[in-house]
């Protein structure tokens, strides 16, 4: 008997400061457009520690996680990649964090991740009605509207996983600032989407990349990942004074920002990206901006073709830059706990749970 025919399992999030529970679920009993993936592995975000910690509200009690790798067990007629590919069972997927209706106002608008009826995998309250859509377990239950990806097997669970995130906000990003040839890009937090922006930057022919960390040792690491500085005071140079072309801010900090708006060049553009959680104003001189030509953007999530962006990226490029070395440990699910408070206190980039 194959470990899909077995009753799904979760650790179930009740509220910050409590233990998870370990629960068992009934195998959801598929609607038209509907999968059922089983899941391989899944990375703990930077989000997902927000919400446990209680820095970000969610409707508990929920399954957490949305960095999923896994593999389809049960699909239903005619349900596709978003290549267009037919899905089988058996398939590797990943898909969007966002299940779209593709009908509303911002999806028509080319905003599906401002879906008036979304649908967010590791977010939805178990009181949705479609409690298995997180990561924290055996099974996710994919719903009508979600955008897969099939994943190569030579891309390692270790880098697929935060392909839905990460990379693809990356991607949307990118996509927004347009063209990055030969550009002289700062890049602010070198976490996970700051790693991943100078990898993806150096991979599309930015000329220098610039990662600014206020820890030396996460703006060490960028220097892998194809940063060429990681030293502020360098854009001067690199520009002969004129600033850098674009700026994107990945860590939300209102210090970073003030540093990445004054590293730009006449015209320059700045792309926050990191920015969501509350924090004070920002102080911002409209003068400074109008003179200076300045644009400010934000972008937030991404499009299901941004994600078929990072997923050809990753199969592509990822042996240019050591991703797996990333994810620093596995635990199984049933060692969640600990797991945790190892993300918390060693703040690696990511670990990886493995439901078995
Ligand atoms: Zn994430
Ligand atoms: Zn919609």
């Amino acid at each position: 008997m194959s470990v899909a025919m077995n009753q799904p399992q979760a650790a179930v999030f009740v509220g910050p400061g409590q233990p998870f529970l370990f629960q068992s679920f009934d195998r959801p009993t598929l609607s038209e457009g509907e999968a059922l993936v089983q899941i391989d592995c899944c990375t703990l975000c930077g989000s997902d520690l927000h919400t446990i910690g209680g820095k970000r509200p969610a409707s508990a009690p929920l399954i957490l996680g949305h960095e999923i790798i896994g593999r389809l067990v049960e699909t239903t007629d005619g349900l596709c990649a978003i290549d267009g590919a037919p899905l089988h069972q058996g398939d590797r997927v990943s898909w969007a964090i966002a299940a779209s209706c593709d009908d509303c106002f911002f999806c028509r608008a080319g905003l599906p991740q401002k879906c008036v009826r979304l649908f967010k995998y590791g977010h939805q309250g178990i009181a949705s009605g479609t409690p298995l859509s997180g990561g924290l377990a055996t099974h996710c239950h994919l719903v009508s509207g979600t955008h897969l990806v099939k994943v190569p097997e030579t891309v390692p669970d270790r880098v697929a996983c935060p392909a839905n995130c990460a990379t693809a906000t990356v991607a949307a990003a990118l996509r927004v600032a347009g063209n990055c040839a030969g550009k002289t890009v700062a890049v602010f937090g070198a976490g996970m989407l700051g790693l991943t922006a100078a990898a993806l930057l150096r991979s599309l022919g930015a000329s220098h990349v610039v990662v600014v960390d206020i820890n030396p040792g996460r703006a060490e690491r960028a220097t892998e990942f194809g940063a060429t500085s990681i030293d502020f005071s360098e854009i001067h140079s690199l520009t002969e004074n004129r600033g850098c072309d674009l700026a994107l801010d990945m860590s939300g900090s209102n210090a970073a920002i003030q540093q990445a708006l004054s590293s730009l060049r006449i015209g320059g553009r700045l792309i926050l990206v990191g920015s969501v959680f509350p924090t004070e104003d920002l102080k911002v001189q409209p003068e400074d901006l109008v003179r200076r030509m300045i644009r400010i953007e934000g972008v937030h999530n991404y499009t299901p073709a941004d994600l078929q962006f990072a997923i050809d990226f990753l199969k592509t490029e990822q042996n240019q830059f050591p991703f797996e070395s990333l994810v620093a440990r596995e635990y199984p699910l049933q060692d969640l706990q600990r797991a945790i408070r190892d993300a918390v206190d060693d703040r690696p980039i990511r670990v990886a749970i493995r439901p078995s």
